[in-house]
């Protein structure tokens, strides 16, 4: 494992519990005990999981969650929000935040949708740099840049790209697609799979309605060619 992992939370008692669980289970930590210190490590040091609480002091997690995003990072988020605030929860999500537990939570369960989120944004050939056209996507950093201009990608677009790109020059299915970048059965919700497409799209083709890189294949899927 070792993968790395920022602990963004004020109560002291629950951020050092968290950490040596944290540790106990492989992973190396970082912490932070308010919103600036998070922010800022959040967008200088290299993650693969960023624990965000939400209510902390000088700059709450979900303003936190936007700027990761605003940056071009696509870090899995799980936040920590209270109980009976289901307000934060949705606008957390809709931020970029990938799954939230809320406090008290069993510790166990926290350490299950870890897991879950490093599995599911683990790199599996492409560790390095990918470029086409003006476009370069760093894994290692989960940053997209064009032109050398940040790239917004929600966590679930940046893992779609990385699917495509893996799997440049194939012909991939839309359920192929839904199963492995979102662990759905077949048939389930093939709407989302387009809809993903169309905002990668607008995001890193010259022309969305005429796209050079992820280009659909009529009646089987879509490909990524370059
Ligand atoms: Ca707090």
């Amino acid at each position: 494992m070792n993968e790395n992992i920022l602990l963004v939370e004020d109560e002291e008692a629950l951020r050092m519990t968290l950490r040596d669980r944290l540790r106990s289970e492989g992973y190396v930590v970082d912490l932070a005990a308010d919103g600036q210190q998070g922010y800022e490590k959040a967008t200088q040091l290299p993650f693969d999981l960023i624990i965000l609480d939400i209510m902390l002091p000088r700059c709450n997690g979900l303003d936190i969650c936007r700027g990761i995003r605003l940056a071009g990072l696509a870090t899995p988020i799980l936040l920590l929000t209270a109980r009976g605030q289901t307000v934060d929860k949705v606008v957390g999500l809709k931020l970029g935040a990938d799954d939230y537990v809320t406090k008290p939570f069993d510790t166990m369960e926290l350490m299950a949708r870890i897991e879950v989120l490093l599995r599911r944004s683990a790199p599996r050939s492409g560790q390095g740099v990918h470029k086409f056209g003006t476009i370069r996507v760093d894994f290692r950093g989960t940053q997209v840049t064009r032109n050398g201009e940040p790239i917004y990608l929600t966590a679930r677009e940046f893992q779609l790209l990385r699917y495509l790109l893996e799997h440049a020059g194939t012909t991939l299915s839309r359920d192929e697609i839904l199963r492995e970048v979102w662990g759905y059965g077949d048939g389930t919700f093939s709407r989302t799979v387009d809809v993903h497409v169309a905002s990668l799209r607008q995001k890193l083709e010259d022309l969305p309605k005429k796209p050079k890189w992820i280009v659909t294949v009529p009646g089987l899927g879509y490909r990524f060619q370059g």
